[in-house]
């Protein structure tokens, strides 16, 4: 097959229905036919990046191996595809006119006006035919953001109009939408569905196929409805995807309604059979699993209630699962304020009733001493612990306070007269902050990391170079290793060109470790990352 494909996933009815675990699933069944498939993610804001954006607003900022800080729907791509996804797999508004008024000004254009249509949607299927061409996508799936309607992603409706009208065998729309269950009525309506695609008709655009979101199966009656009011070609390009235990389980539904061979038929792509069944042979396993494992993940911005907070920290969330179904346990994750930790010091004992305990990355000051208690009470009494990032750098200042003695030890994020700086920034760091260059100049992306021979990371990962993701602004301040290494932590992890200390652990501990980079972006449902398997391993061990 030498020319991409191009299926073009686009929302109604409601945001929040899953369009990108739907997008993601379809790559999977397509992927398990030995396909090479891609997946582009538009957003339709004007943010450069989504770095800039509150987590607990915006869901969590997944970071790709290039370093690019996008949208947490890229995790699910790479969780399920088992690929890294780059920076040109993203766009976002802001991107895209940024793009065109910089050609503009280099006379790209030669004099002529530079106008929304059709310059806008030009540059958007330009970046989408780059993605392809980089990629070597045989299978390019795009997910455009928001809902059919807005004023806000017209624009990229356009383009993907224009490519329909461009190669019709080559493009193919799915409307992801949503069937509620109003409660005084007590039955499934496909009426918002039926506006959804009359309104991606005004677009220009016809779906060919609906993938019916809701709460229950979809009965016949309402497939032929849907099919015959969308003015789809047949009821079996109703796809129901109904709410399952597990978003690893949609690609089986969707494999079940054979949405894969329609697909093919729709694009003319010669028809292959499923070939790699290790998605459905571990989900198969996933669901048999019946002991479990209790996880406690303190940290500040908990304190909003389940469904943003499990937004906000998706791929932690997500690693701890794929590392414990591997293990044979289901992880049962609690989320913890620390700042009750400060306003009610002895409550930090609760964390005996846990298997282990996990310190996600962060921000700021609110709740840090909290989860200073936190970390200070796993150490001292052996529950296994893993900190990620923030996580690791608390526990060296932890380290530092109640260990080396140094009362004042801090980082320079919260308190930047202390004495004793264990957290410190770099020169290029500090002229970032004086000059208000926030956005896209964290340390970002992938560094290589040294591991030191005999230490955990070295024996969980089997191996002596890593490369991990990293997303934050400070680091660990070499002067206090000696010391520190005197009592007993190790640095088991250096980066090999700068000499920067990427992972710490310490000796007479069942587990404790601390990485400076976020390994939960590179776990996936099929390969679990060794740190959270050695955590979930130590939880087993302390039951
Ligand atoms: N706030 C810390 C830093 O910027 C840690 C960041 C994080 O946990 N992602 O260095």
């Amino acid at each position: 097959m030498s020319k991409t494909k191009y299926i073009f996933v686009i929302g109604g009815v409601l945001s929040g229905v899953g369009k990108g675990v739907t997008a993601a699933s379809i790559g999977r069944i397509l992927k398990n036919r030995g396909f090479n498939v891609s997946v582009i993610k538009i957003d339709p804001y004007i943010n450069i990046d989504a770095g800039t954006m509150n987590p607990l607003e915006h869901g969590e900022v997944f970071v790709t191996e290039d370093g690019d800080e996008t949208d947490q729907d890229l995790g699910n791509y790479e969780r399920f595809l088992e690929t890294n996804i780059y920076s040109y797999n993203y766009m976002t508004t802001g991107r895209v006119y940024m793009n065109v008024i910089e050609k503009e000004r280099s006379m790209f254009y030669k004099g002529r006006c530079v106008q929304v249509v059709p310059h806008i949607p030009m540059e958007v299927i330009s970046r989408i035919k780059t993605a392809a061409q980089k990629t070597k996508a045989e299978i390019m799936i795009i997910e455009i953001g928001g809902t059919v309607g807005e004023y806000e992603n017209i624009l990229f409706l356009e383009a993907a109009r224009m490519m329909k009208l461009d190669a019709p065998d080559d493009v193919a729309f799915v409307l992801v939408s949503y069937m509620p269950v109003p409660s005084h009525l007590g039955e499934m309506k496909t009426k918002p569905t039926q506006h959804a695609a009359r309104t991606l008709n005004n677009s220009g655009i016809q779906a060919d196929f609906i993938v019916a979101r809701g709460k229950d199966e979809l009965d016949k009656p309402r497939r032929e409805k849907l099919a015959f009011f969308c003015w789809l070609r047949s009821q079996d390009d109703v796809i129901a995807a109904p709410d399952v235990p597990s978003i690893y389980e949609i690609p089986l539904v969707l494999e079940k309604q054979k949405f894969a061979g329609l697909l093919m038929k729709r694009l003319k792509i010669r028809p292959r059979q499923l070939i790699d069944k290790r998605w459905d042979n571990f989900v198969a396993k996933m669901k048999k699993v019946k002991k479990s494992v209790k996880i406690a993940v303190v940290g500040k911005y908990f304190a909003t209630g389940e469904y943003t907070l499990s937004d906000s920290y998706i791929s932690v969330i997500n690693a701890v699962k794929h590392a414990a179904w591997h293990n044979g346990v289901n992880a049962e994750m609690t989320w913890l304020d620390s700042e009750d930790y400060e306003k009610n010091p002895e409550k930090v004992k609760e964390l005996g009733g846990y298997d282990a305990l996990i310190v996600p990355g962060g921000f700021g000051t609110r709740g840090i001493e909290g989860i200073i208690a936190a970390i200070k009470y796993v150490r001292e009494n052996d529950l296994p612990y893993l900190g990620l990032c923030y996580g690791m750098q608390l526990a060296t200042i932890e380290f530092a306070r109640h260990v080396l003695k140094l009362k004042d030890a801090h980082t320079v994020e919260c308190d930047p007269k202390s004495k004793n700086l264990i957290i410190n920034i770099n020169n290029t760091q500090a002229d970032n902050i004086k000059n208000e260059r926030y956005g896209g100049t964290m340390r970002l992306g992938a560094y290589d990391c040294d591991l030191t021979p005999g230490s955990i990371a070295h024996q969980l990962y089997g191996a002596d170079k890593i490369s991990e993701r990293h997303r934050h602004r400070y680091e660990f301040d070499n002067k206090y290793k000696a010391e520190m290494e005197k009592k007993d932590m190790v640095f088991s992890g250096i980066n090999p060109q700068s000499d920067l200390v990427e992972i710490i652990e310490l000796k007479k501990h069942p587990y404790f470790v601390g990485v400076q980079f976020h390994p939960e972006f590179k776990s996936r449902f099929l390969e679990p990352h060794p740190l959270f398997v050695g955590l979930v391993k130590a939880a087993i061990k302390n039951k």
